[in-house]
């Protein structure tokens, strides 16, 4: 059963962390399409970023860090079957740069990657951490990316003693630079099967 609470986009009584007008605009939005992501075994996103309830429920997770979005995006996922492979073992998320993480105090897509796992009863690892001190990817191009982002990460020991597939999580998917580089650095660890699933797929600013 789940409490009464006010929904997360309107603030009306909502039953499930949205009301009934917030919740059909949020299924309208769900769209599964594949993602540009190398050395992944598949890469999805989930819902239109184009869409007013979407973008907001992603920025309340990213500024506020709000466990009852995660919720909503999590149920999301478990509702949409094709989204999560059955030979997914673990779950991790892309890190967000420090800095970032610094100011607003929350990292959205551990957020998301904590609330999925948990709806399926897998375990979350972390299992990337970022090296150094990457600059933001605003307004580069995907080559431009893909530099910027290269040895940005590195791998955790885990990695290699992980015998089925990796569900790598992110919010939003723009160019697939950093999830393509994620999940090389995953590879070179040793990983055998990586799937990505964001929430959205960007591109508009
Ligand atoms: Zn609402």
């Amino acid at each position: 059963m789940r409490l009464v609470s006010p929904c997360l986009i309107c603030g009306r009584r909502s039953e499930s962390g949205l009301c009934a007008e917030c919740r059909a605009n949020f299924e309208r939005a769900k769209s599964v399409s594949d993602a540009p992501v190398l050395f992944s075994d598949g890469a999805y996103t989930l819902f239109d970023y184009s869409s007013p309830t979407v973008k907001r429920l992603i920025f309340s997770l990213k500024t506020r860090g709000l466990r009852g979005a995660a919720r909503v995006f999590s149920d999301a996922v478990f509702a949409s079957a094709k989204a999560i492979p059955r030979e997914i073992v673990c779950v991790t998320f892309l890190p967000r740069r420090s800095l970032a993480r610094k100011r607003s105090g929350v990292d959205q897509a551990e957020l998301l990657a904590r609330a999925i796992a948990r709806k399926f009863g897998l375990p979350c690892l972390k299992l990337l951490r970022r090296r150094g001190v990457s600059r933001t990817q605003h307004g580069l191009s995907f080559e431009k990316r893909q530099e910027n982002v290269r040895g940005k990460f590195a791998a955790t020991k885990t990695v290699s003693g992980i015998r089925g597939a990796i569900l790598l999580v992110d919010d939003i998917i723009t160019t697939g630079a950093s999830a393509t580089e994620a999940c090389r650095t995953l590879r070179e660890a040793g990983a055998r099967r990586i799937y990505v699933l964001a929430m959205a797929k960007g591109g508009s600013r």
